[in-house]
């Protein structure tokens, strides 16, 4: 058994990050930029208001004061879209509206708040103006030629206002990941299928698939195959062919009709570690299919058990689909802790992976670990909202055990 840690590094340090695609800005979130993106346009685009209120020359209210309120005239209003302002003179004003271009001639912006009506149409106002106040000048937020965005980094939605405001339909990005998902075991069939005697219906396949299109991954199911090694062999050097990364389900222990290891080992997949001192888990198998000239791909075997095949796809699997497509490994790092609410007893050797009900309490999060719990126990599942994580070197969680954790979602 290799360390957890160990195993993850391996996994990362194999794993490439991909080439680019351009993909319309609408479909660009979530994804990692794969260019330097610079403005080709300042914004604001011109000098316009940031209130709702009065377009004043400030020199107009210098003598302003609560005892002593200035009217000014209000010569027209102006709308957000507005174009073509005409230029206010001394002793006017122009009412406006929040995003409206500033009327030349005026170089301050008073709140509708802080204002009254005066006679005639006008408007009165019982304070100073300052220079600048509530205009948001041409050029402020970012000025042409300057970064918008830098390779690398993640397109969030805000990215994605700052690039449709500049015009910016399609950007380039690193590609999703293709990822085939293929299905060991004598004893499956679909999910859609009605079991026959000694039968199950596969879990596996319908849950990894869901967990990698959340992750951006394009993911297609190669099915379920039985355990003869031919079978296995052929459906994998397929999915060899299309996929940056295949995971298959199944057949990785020890079992008398266990091929998957030696179907690896027959394809020209490089074994990097196979069992990892964890629980559920124990074990997960990774290899590297590497051609000369050809990014690696990378080869998982997970664990039957729908829990240890869900906890590995997690802890091992998704870290390495986010490196091939840009992502800084780390996010999905257990940064809470809670307070364990019971014992359990746990494989001194190995770190335990915890479904727990995480909940605040006066101390901070009160970990309630699920009992019973085991790598085939789907049943328990939906009462956790946490995974916490046990050390390697202790043989038991106790009760007021600080453990890190992360939500389960
Ligand atoms: P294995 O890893 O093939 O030894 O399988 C371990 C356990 O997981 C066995 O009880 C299998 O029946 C079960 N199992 C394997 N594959 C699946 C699957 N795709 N869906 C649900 N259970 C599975
Ligand atoms: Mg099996």
């Amino acid at each position: 058994m290799i360390h957890p840690d160990e195993a993850l590094k391996r996994v990362l340090e194999h794993a490439p990050t991909l080439g680019m695609e351009r993909v319309p800005l609408s479909r660009a979130v979530e994804r990692i930029l794969a260019e330097d993106l610079f403005a080709r346009y300042c914004l604001p685009p011109f000098d316009n208001s940031a209130m709702d209120g009065y377009a004043v020359r400030a020199q107009d209210l210098k003598d302003a004061s609560r005892p002593n309120p200035v009217e000014l005239t209000v010569r027209e209003i102006v709308r957000a879209g507005a174009s073509g302002r005409r230029e206010l003179g001394p002793g006017e004003a122009a009412r406006i509206m929040t995003g409206a271009p500033l009327p030349r001639g005026a170089d301050s912006v008073v709140m509708q708040e802080m204002t009254s009506p005066g006679a005639r149409g006008r408007v009165r106002i019982a304070r100073t103006a300052e220079v600048g106040s509530h205009i948001r000048v041409r050029g402020e937020d970012v000025p042409v030629g300057g970064l918008l965005a830098q390779k690398g980094a993640m397109l969030r939605p805000y990215e994605i206002a700052l690039l449709a405001a500049q015009g910016i339909s399609k950007v380039a990005v690193i590609r999703r990941p293709r990822a085939a998902v293929l299905t060991t075991g004598d004893e499956l069939v679909e999910h859609r299928r009605n079991p026959a005697d000694g039968k199950i219906r596969d879990s596996n396949g319908p849950a990894i698939l869901a967990a990698l299109s959340r992750w951006n991954v394009r993911a297609a199911h190669l099915g379920i195959v039985r355990d003869d090694p031919k079978e296995i062999q052929s459906a994998l050097a397929s999915a060899l062919s299309e996929a940056d990364a295949v995971v298959v389900t199944g057949g990785v222990s020890v079992g008398d009709f266990d091929h998957t290891r030696a179907v690896f080992s027959r394809l020209g997949i490089r074994e990097v570690f196979w069992a990892v001192a964890i629980k559920p888990g124990k074990p997960l198998l990774f290899g590297v299919r590497e051609a000369p000239g050809a990014p690696p791909k990378l080869v998982f075997g997970l664990p039957g058990n729908p829990v240890a095949a869900l906890v590995c796809l997690e802890e091992f699997i998704r870290p390495a689909l986010e490196k091939l497509q840009g992502f800084s490994p780390g996010h999905q790092s257990y940064h809470l802790a809670g307070e364990a609410a019971n014992d359990y007893p746990k494989p001194k050797d190995r770190r335990q992976y915890l479904f727990c009900r995480a909940q605040p309490g006066p101390s901070g999060y009160q970990l309630s670990i699920i009992r019973p719990q085991g790598s085939a126990m789907l049943g328990m599942a939906p009462r956790a909202n946490a995974l916490a994580v046990a050390p390697i070197g202790v043989s038991r969680v106790s009760r007021g055990d600080t453990l890190p954790f992360r939500w389960l979602k």
